[in-house]
């Protein structure tokens, strides 16, 4: 008499399966398993969980967030970003690039500064959430115009030494140094030092952001004859980026392009 012990919760082999079922079930439990293989993550803005596989999501956010993370394709002034209130009118000039154009050649940005990118913006900048640099740069590196730039050079936009103890560390420099590794080129984080404290631009109107920051920067390193890009978290009416990439072509740089990852609508801005 057989005296092994019989699994009674095995039941599946005691029951009829029809065979399309049963392939079925192979082929969900075979989806699974490379589910797993694959590894699931956990999305940088909500923390929830997806897989890498499911489309449109990218590496780095689950479908919803990724939705919430479109980066903005028309309404804009190519010169500056200006973000213009029909999202849809195909990208143009604005009365003040046509007036005077900015000194940079080249303007790249990814989305405008509201909903989820402004929140991740501000989690970077404000609350030390340094692992998110890197997640949105890569939304600005893959950008089709960034491959077309021409550039030997990436540099932040500096903080002052005072902000920069009260801070810890400088977020354009976080997100400049993705930039530069995606361009291959070299990332000099003194090449444009802040010499002179400014109050916050936040606080302050157009003219009075353009006067604010004139005469606060200074060139820390030799910078004739290069081509730099000059990496931002945000922009608004672009008096930072101008005072910056002024300083840098009157110090003998060949060229300066901008980009940042949002822009912030300027135009209600007196
Ligand atoms: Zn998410
Ligand atoms: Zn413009």
């Amino acid at each position: 008499m057989d005296m092994r012990p019989v699994n009674k919760n095995n039941v599946m082999f005691n029951i009829q399966v029809p065979l399309a079922s049963l392939s079925a079930f192979m082929a969900t439990a075979a989806a699974a398993v490379r589910r797993t293989a694959a590894g699931e993550k956990r999305c940088f803005a909500c923390s929830g969980v997806f897989y890498p596989e499911d489309a449109g999501c990218g590496k780095y956010f689950c479908p919803d967030c990724a939705q919430a993370l479109q980066g903005r394709e028309m309404g804009f002034c190519p010169s500056c970003g200006e973000l213009y209130s029909w999202a849809l009118l195909p990208p143009a000039p604005c009365p003040r690039c046509l007036h005077k154009p900015p000194p940079w050649q080249r303007f790249i940005f990814y989305g405008t500064h509201e909903n989820l990118l402004r929140e991740l913006l501000l989690a970077l900048k404000f609350r030390e959430q340094l692992h998110l640099a890197p997640v949105l740069a890569a939304l600005l590196i893959n950008r089709p115009a960034f491959a077309n730039l021409n550039v030997d050079t990436v540099a932040p936009i500096p903080l002052h030494r005072r902000r920069l103890c009260q801070r810890g560390y400088n977020q354009a420099l976080e997100l400049a140094r993705p930039v530069a590794r995606a361009l291959n080129v070299p990332l000099f984080p003194d090449l444009l030092l802040r010499v002179r404290e400014t109050s916050p631009q936040t606080e302050l109107g157009r003219s009075l952001r353009r006067q604010n920051i004139k005469g606060s920067f200074a060139c820390g390193a030799a910078v004739t004859g290069r081509h730099i890009l000059l990496v931002d978290d945000t922009m608004t009416t672009g008096a930072t980026m101008t005072e910056a990439a002024l300083t840098l072509l009157a110090s003998g740089a060949a060229s300066v392009n901008a980009a940042v990852i949002s822009r912030a609508p300027a135009l209600s801005l007196l």
